[in-house]
């Protein structure tokens, strides 16, 4: 904790406890929070659950009266305030999440700039919410329609995004007129924590955004799930937690938004600009060490040029450095958790034994580290088990096709539906393809794809809403329509 305050400008930034009702809030039991280039501790954490939820339930319901009421121009003022203190500090969060989360500096920089366009762009949106008036049904009515806040909302985030992940539910949420409780993951507090501190700055007032923190993250999720005075929940993280929390909701018929796994496939046409291509893909899989919902999963690859793509590629892969995201010129931070290397690594010994062709990386770290190195792995099929999991992890696996309809069967051939991603230059190929992917976004000779203009979500198991865009804040309105008779 100390060595981690040193590094800071603002240390006030640096908070263990939940933020409630406008409160930092002291519990006696903790949890370790740990650096994953070290395993060591940075800071003992409150260990929030069921209990510590309901009040800051309570203190959102409350706040909510009149957080409901303000102006737009009011939410956009204090939204905006956010935002540039957030901006006037991006070095210190992103020197807190590299060490609770273990991707390099610049990546964490550009993860809080990314998160605060979002606070920056739904303040801008609060003034664009809107109405209807529709045509008379009979001459003595009128029908109007209005957009109302929905209420407390629940928020439970991933250890990924620390920080992003947050900011593109809170911001639309409040933007909307909604108060939120918000659960981030154990791996990743003091980001969320952070955050909290900048929005009391900010004088966002008390009980509109809470933060509880706690290891015993299915209490906490009951919680949110299931409180009658949680109008929406909106959840971040695996498709297997979204499930049984979307069950969770049932019971209050909550409004729900699911941003879930992905499985993204990224084909590279025989059309494709090859050097493009090979740096979209570099970017797309080994951003965060793979760690990103939208990672290239599956890289497809037409036959006529798979071996010249896989030479250009392996010697980029083999280039890249892993280690402590606080040294310079690091390109892969460490994995979260050691089983999460294991799990990747599991992977390609899966698809080793199944007939595919190790090309660089794949060697377990010889101590007992969480740094996986970037890894290359050819002649891989579609039905391997690295083709169908979400990786996770720095692992480009590389599968041969012919031709353009047996790519895309390929691609579609997952239960998930999140990011796709191909490089090819014929117009009516690139129009085709798109049409054809079953995803809620596509890049197409474009690797990294989110942005706060545009509407981020997926389809199938991938999940439920959007955020960003225009869609973004009407995951937290409700509609109402008024009938007037006898005018
Ligand atoms: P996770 O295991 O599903 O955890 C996500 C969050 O859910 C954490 O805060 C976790 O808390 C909490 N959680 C776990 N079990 C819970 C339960 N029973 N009840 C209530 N909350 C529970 O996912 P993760 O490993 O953190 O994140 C990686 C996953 O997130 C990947 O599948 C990735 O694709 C997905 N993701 C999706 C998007 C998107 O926009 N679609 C973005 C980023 C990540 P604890 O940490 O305290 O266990």
């Amino acid at each position: 904790m100390t060595a981690l305050i040193n590094h800071l400008k603002q240390s006030s930034l640096l908070k263990t406890q939940s933020y409630v009702n406008g409160q930092w809030v002291k519990q006696n039991k903790t949890f370790s929070v740990n650096n994953p280039a070290n395993n060591k501790v940075i800071a003992e954490v409150n260990d929030d659950g069921a209990e510590q939820t309901a009040l800051a339930i309570a203190a959102a319901v409350k706040a909510q009266k009149e957080w409901s009421k303000t102006l737009s121009v009011e939410r956009f003022a204090k939204l905006t305030r956010w935002y540039e203190l957030i901006m006037a500090n991006q070095d210190d969060l992103a020197a807190i999440m590299t060490v609770e989360q273990g991707k390099p500096l610049a990546e964490a920089k550009a993860e809080i700039a990314y998160g605060a366009q979002f606070i920056q762009w739904f303040a801008e949106q609060a003034k664009r919410i809107k109405g209807e008036v529709l045509p008379n049904p009979s001459s003595d009515r009128r029908i109007s329609v209005i957009k109302q806040p929905v209420g407390v909302v629940g928020i439970v985030t991933p250890w990924n995004f620390p920080s992003s992940m947050i900011t593109r539910k809170v911001a639309p949420a409040l933007a909307a007129g909604c108060t939120v409780v918000i659960k981030p993951a154990a791996e990743t507090p003091l980001s969320a924590l952070a955050l909290a501190e900048l929005a009391h700055q900010a004088e966002i007032p008390d009980g509109v955004i809470n933060i509880i923190v706690g290891e015993d993250a299915q209490s906490i999720g009951e919680v949110l799930t299931q409180h009658p005075d949680v109008a929406k929940f909106s959840f971040t993280g695996s498709t297997k937690v979204g499930k049984k929390l979307l069950e969770q909701c049932a019971s209050t018929v909550k409004k729900v938004s699911l941003e879930l796994g992905g499985n993204a496939p990224f084909i590279v046409f025989d059309d494709a600009d090859l050097d493009a291509a090979v740096e979209g893909a570099i970017a797309s899989k080994f951003r965060n060490t793979g760690q990103t919902c939208v990672c290239a999963n599956r890289l497809l690859v037409q036959d006529s040029i798979y071996d010249e793509f896989v030479d250009r590629l392996s010697r980029k892969v083999s280039e890249l450095t892993t280690g402590d995201g606080l040294q310079d010129s690091v390109d892969l931070g460490p994995m979260i958790h050691r089983n999460a290397l294991e799990k990747t690594h599991q992977l390609v010994k899966d698809s080793i034994d199944n007939g595919a062709i190790l090309v660089t990386g794949g060697q377990l770290p010889k101590d007992n580290s969480n740094f996986y190195p970037a890894t290359l792995i050819k002649d891989v099929s579609n039905q391997m088990k690295i083709a169908q999991t979400e990786i996770f992890g720095p692992v480009a696996p590389v599968i041969k096709f012919e031709t353009e309809s047996e790519a895309i069967e390929m691609a579609n051939d997952t239960r998930y539906g999140l990011a796709a991603y191909f490089y090819a230059r014929d117009i009516g190929r690139c129009y085709r393809v798109m049409e054809q992917l079953e995803y809620g976004m596509v890049g197409i000779n474009a690797g990294v794809i989110s942005n706060p203009l545009a509407p981020f979500g997926g389809v199938k198991e991938s999940g439920i809403g959007r955020e960003g865009g225009s869609e973004g804040i009407e995951e937290f309105l409700e509609i109402k329509y008024a009938c007037y008779g006898d005018i």
